[in-house]
């Protein structure tokens, strides 16, 4: 696998910490070039051929990495004379090569674990996929829409007025790509990768969403740059690569995230509990992941659809993003075992593997997040949360600001401790590691 590095861009917002002739991926972070810490995550995962584009003010890149033997690595630089934009270069890559590539803009801090991100591309079959998280500030962000199979179905700029719930899932700038895209770079003139690639393999529905909670953050103004570097030095850059084990908590929906009240058959039943958004931003801080599960079995009873269902979950994300903070994902359990109900959805009246107690929703999690039970957490408001931590081997906390009657089923299930807030048990788990 072949990585094609854009280094060109001029980066005058960070003028002020990198002086006025060093190009923006040779910022110091932790005491290395963003550059740097780009090649070893790529090296990391066995990407040993790299392409990188610099502008003419590129010298200094290129002075500093030469052929890439000091970092392990075979380095071969592209120079524009002109600036070409995000995408221009590539019909200068075409000449060159011709195989699928890791594509990535040099001005992003990051570690991924490339392995499983082109193993993700090559089971969906993609011609384009893109690295794609939640951020804190979904509002002012370019959002990607995505349908369940997570193929990319629009791109909504953040110039749009949105009048509609939307899910936090934001364009990273880190993609793997298909070397039949290259045909439709066909020569060196400025074109953006976003607006004039990426959208045409949208269009086609060859495009993938890869989500991942691993640090990508892009790090243009002085403010940022400040968080990225703390980050670094904390370590929770490195720790949050795929490939390590991760810490979680699990947080059940309604009494916990949301108010507790009737069933939320619809949007406008949904309100956050007051310090939700607060506590979940906390975790976003921390080394710990956020994901939600939760039973809504209103879907089978017919009670809900799974569109209006979505549109639920979007207006949650878009209310905690209002605030600064995100899941890194959200599981849900559609299904009910009893059956023999007006109204009801048949093919939804199972005895699921994911309805908790059950674990399968945290199982799935595991799978995509690589999370280590034994150093995670669930939190909810009845004793049934309480019992799917501990049947997963997860510490939990059992809320008493939820559900009125948390005892209703499993009432034997002993938590690790109560808490009165989410804010509270979050900070506790936080200060306690
Ligand atoms: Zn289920």
């Amino acid at each position: 696998m072949i990585a094609l590095i854009q280094a060109g861009g001029a980066g005058t917002r960070l003028k002020s910490i990198t002086g006025d002739s060093l190009p923006k991926p040779m910022v110091l972070i932790n005491g290395k070039p963003i550059l740097e810490h780009q090649i070893d995550s790529l090296k990391a995962s066995d990407v040993k051929d790299i392409v990188i584009v610099i502008s003419k003010n590129g010298g200094p890149i290129e002075n500093y990495f030469g052929d890439g033997t000091k970092f392990g690595v075979r380095i071969s630089y592209i120079k524009e004379e002109e600036p070409l934009g995000t995408a221009g270069a590539l019909s200068l890559f075409k000449k060159r090569f011709n195989e699928d590539f890791i594509l990535l803009f040099g001005d992003l801090m990051l570690d991924i674990d490339f392995t499983r991100f082109v193993a993700f591309h090559k089971e969906k079959k993609a011609m384009i996929s893109a690295f794609a998280h939640p951020n804190s500030h979904p509002f002012d962000s370019d959002l990607l829409l995505s349908d369940s199979d997570d193929r990319i179905t629009g791109v909504d700029s953040k110039h749009n007025v949105r009048d509609y719930y939307y899910e936090n899932l934001v364009n990273a700038g880190v993609y793997v790509v298909s070397k039949e895209v290259l045909s439709s770079v066909p020569s060196p003139i400025k074109m953006d990768f976003e607006k004039d690639v990426l959208s045409l393999y949208v269009k086609k529905g060859e495009a993938y969403a890869y989500r991942s909670s691993e640090y990508v953050k892009d790090c243009g103004t002085p403010e940022r740059y400040l968080s990225v570097n703390e980050d670094s030095k904390n370590g929770i850059v490195s720790m949050k690569n795929l490939r390590n084990k991760q810490r979680c908590i699990f947080l059940d929906r309604d009494g916990t995230i949301n108010k507790f009240g009737d069933f939320v058959t619809s949007s406008d039943k949904l309100f956050l509990n007051p310090d939700a958004a607060k506590a979940i931003k906390l975790i976003n801080e921390s080394s710990y992941i956020a994901i939600c599960v939760t039973n809504q079995p209103v879907v089978a009873r017919g009670e809900t659809t799974f569109e209006e269902l979505k549109n639920i979950h979007n207006k949650m994300e878009d209310l905690l993003g209002k605030e600064g903070a995100y899941l890194n994902d959200l599981f849900f359990c559609p299904h009910h075992p009893d059956k023999g109900f007006p109204g009801e959805v048949k093919e939804l009246k199972i005895d699921c593997d994911c309805r908790k107690p059950k674990i399968g929703m945290l199982l799935k999690a595991q799978k995509r997040y690589n999370i280590d039970f034994s150093k995670s957490w669930m939190i909810g408001d009845t004793k049934q949360d309480v019992q799917t931590g501990i049947n997963a081997g997860c510490q939990t906390v059992l809320l008493t600001c939820g559900d009125p009657h948390p005892e209703k089923k499993f009432k034997e299930a002993q938590e690790t401790f109560t808490s009165s807030s989410l804010y509270d048990a979050i900070s506790t788990i936080l200060n306690a590691k």
